[in-house]
């Protein structure tokens, strides 16, 4: 065998013996929360999709419109030729929901993070990161090249303490969270946080990937939870979670905007964004601002949830339920998919070991019976 297959195969057969092994599976969309696969429907726990808007028929025609009016791809880089108006019109319309000057998108919510925090975090920076943060926001960390450093999970004195230790020896120091943990669905205090890096003179960054269109005021996000904002001044999250279609974000000041449009590397070398993706997210806003009950509705589901299995109330959309080893996650699995629910195990390294975990996300169109039927099988068979 070559040395590069033989390579790939011992890795593999690793892989395998840990059950980290990870295959895709073709699945099709039907419709809201019903997909196929395998030749079978099934309800699905595992889309982030939380108002069910990429199969709407109101972003699916908004999708159609853009491409008829502006064909199926960019063409290329913004900086060239690829910045049709359609981009510019949903980055006035992110930043209105946001409450800053303006905007900036990008092709996802990995090439954000990983072109957000190297354009402002290079040489003499240190960025401190949620040590649950994720995977992107480590990834855009180490293409920093700038010191970083884990605070324990939410914890304002380890924080705090970072800060008093290492504030001095940097020119900049950047604070990133999820604002919404995706494995968890827990909160970052994010009111503190602000006032945290004030008081040290930080710069502090949200990944709301999870918040936008399901948390706070008009669906903006884990920053607007109270009348008052919480004033982050980096507002990053994704178009590919609630708002159903694909890109993402960084919500913040002109000058900010302004340099990660001509300095951005995921912004300068890559391919604007498509018309349908853009077309479809303008459409989803366009819900999100006008339908607050329809917004509130996976919160409420996840607490349904959570009311029914005597937990902790759910605080997002997003509900874990930790089983440890990942042979007991992937027995569960398959127990709630021979009764026709799609629940993913989630596994190490996407969370700690021995924290492998059925990974719940509800959404608006989750019918009771669905919540109660899925709380029946894991009393009776897993828990
Ligand atoms: N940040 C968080 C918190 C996420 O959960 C995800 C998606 N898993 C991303 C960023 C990446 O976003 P995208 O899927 O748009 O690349």
């Amino acid at each position: 065998m070559h040395s590069l297959d033989a390579f790939a195969t011992a890795k593999l057969v690793d892989l395998d013996a840990r059950h980290q092994l990870r295959r895709l599976i073709p699945t099709a969309r039907i419709d809201g929360v019903i997909l196929e696969r395998g030749g079978r429907r099934l309800v699905s726990f595992s889309c982030n999709d939380y108002l069910n808007l990429a199969t709407d028929p109101r972003t699916k025609a908004a999708a159609i419109r853009a491409v008829e009016t502006h064909g199926t791809g960019a063409g290329a880089s913004r900086l060239i030729t690829g910045n049709h108006p359609m981009i510019e019109e949903l980055e006035h319309r992110l930043a209105r929901l946001k409450g800053t000057e303006d905007a900036c998108v990008f092709g996802s919510g990995y090439l954000a993070n990983v072109g957000i925090i190297p354009t402002l975090a290079g040489g003499n920076s240190l960025v401190l990161t949620d040590e649950l943060a994720h995977n992107c926001i480590n990834a855009g960390a180490q293409l920093a090249a700038a010191d970083t450093q884990a605070f324990r999970h939410n914890d304002l004195d380890h924080l705090e303490e970072l800060l008093i230790e290492h504030r001095d020896r940097y020119d900049h120091v950047l604070v990133v969270t999820d604002g919404v943990f995706s494995m968890d669905g827990d909160l970052a205090p994010l009111e503190a946080l602000g006032a945290l890096c004030v008081k040290h003179d930080a710069w502090l960054m949200t990944d709301d990937a999870h918040g936008i269109g399901v948390m706070g005021r008009d669906g903006a996000g884990s920053a607007h939870l109270k009348n008052k904002p919480v004033a982050v001044p980096l507002q990053m999250g994704t178009l590919s979670k609630a708002i159903g279609s694909y890109g993402a974000y960084l919500c913040a000041s002109k000058p900010v905007v302004d340099l990660m449009k001509t300095r951005a590397r995921t912004v300068v070398y890559s391919t604007g964004l498509p018309p349908a993706a853009v077309g479809a997210a303008i459409a989803a806003l366009d819900i999100i601002e006008s339908e607050p009950d329809f917004v509130a509705l996976p919160v409420a589901k996840a607490q349904r949830f959570t009311a029914a299995l005597n937990l902790p109330r759910a605080e997002s959309p997003i509900v874990p339920i930790i089983l440890g080893e990942e042979t007991r996650a992937l027995e569960a699995q398959k127990i709630l998919s021979d009764a026709g629910f799609l629940v993913a195990a989630i596994r190490p390294p996407t969370v700690p070991p021995g924290t492998s975990r059925l990974r719940f996300a509800f959404t608006a169109r989750h019918t009771d019976e669905d919540i109660d039927a899925v709380v029946a099988i894991l009393r009776e068979r897993i828990l």
